[in-house]
C-alpha cells in the first residue's frame, strides 16, 4: 500500500515538503502483470488548499513481443505529478465539496493520501503500443512464419527495406491478384 499520512503536511505553512522513497510490491498491482517491485521517489508538497505529489516511479511488465510473439520485459518508468485535495478539513473536520475526479485526487476523511491508483494509471500510460521483446527484435517472416531472430528462410524480406522495393512487392501482389480473376 503506497500511502502517506498527510495531516501534519495539511497544517504545515504552504510551500512545506516532504520527501520519501518507497517500494511496493508488484502483486498489489493486480491488473498488471509487473515483473519487480514499483520504486520511486516522492516530494509531498502543500500549495495551501492542496497536495502536490511529484513522484518518480520504475518498474517492469511482462508483455509479448508484437514483432515476434515472444515474452517481453518491458521496463517502465516515468515521473508523475498529481494533485491531492483533502475531503475534510484538517483542522475543524467538517466535510469539504467533493473536487472532480479528473481535476484530483482525494486525501481520505483519515487524512491519508493514497498514491497507489495515480503509480497504476501511469504504469498503464507507460506501457508501449507496440512492445518489443529487444530494439532490433527481427521479427517474424511474413511470408513463411519463421522466427527471423532464430533462423533464416528463403524468402525475399530485403525488398521490404526500400520504398520502390515495397512499391514493386505491392505491384506484384497486384498483378498477381488481377492475373488470377
Ligand atoms: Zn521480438
Ligand atoms: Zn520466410
Amino acid at each position: 500500500m503506497l500511502a502517506f499520512h498527510v495531516a501534519q503536511l495539511l497544517q504545515a505553512p504552504q510551500g512545506t515538503t516532504r520527501h520519501y522513497t518507497y517500494e511496493v510490491p508488484a502483486e498489489e498491482f493486480t491488473d498488471l502483470s509487473l515483473t519487480r517491485p514499483v520504486r520511486g521517489e516522492v516530494t509531498l508538497i502543500n500549495l495551501g488548499r492542496s497536495i502536490l505529489a511529484d513522484a518518480t516511479y520504475e518498474s517492469a511488465v511482462r508483455a509479448e513481443c508484437g514483432r515476434c510473439l515472444e515474452p517481453a520485459i518491458i521496463d517502465l518508468s516515468g515521473r508523475l505529478q498529481e494533485e491531492f485535495v483533502p475531503t475534510v478539513d484538517v483542522r475543524t473536520g467538517v466535510r469539504l465539496p467533493s473536487v472532480a475526479e479528473d481535476e484530483a485526487f482525494p486525501i481520505d476523511a483519515e487524512h491519508v493520501l493514497h498514491l497507489d491508483e495515480a503509480v497504476r494509471q501511469h504504469l498503464i500510460m507507460a506501457l508501449p503500443m507496440q512492445p518489443l521483446c529487444r530494439p532490433d527484435c527481427r521479427g517474424l517472416c511474413v511470408s513463411c512464419g519463421i522466427d527471423l531472430n532464430r533462423g533464416t528462410c528463403d524468402c525475399a524480406h530485403e525488398v521490404a527495406d526500400s520504398p520502390f522495393g515495397v512499391l514493386s512487392l505491392l505491384l506484384r501482389n497486384g498483378q498477381a491478384a488481377s492475373t488470377s480473376e
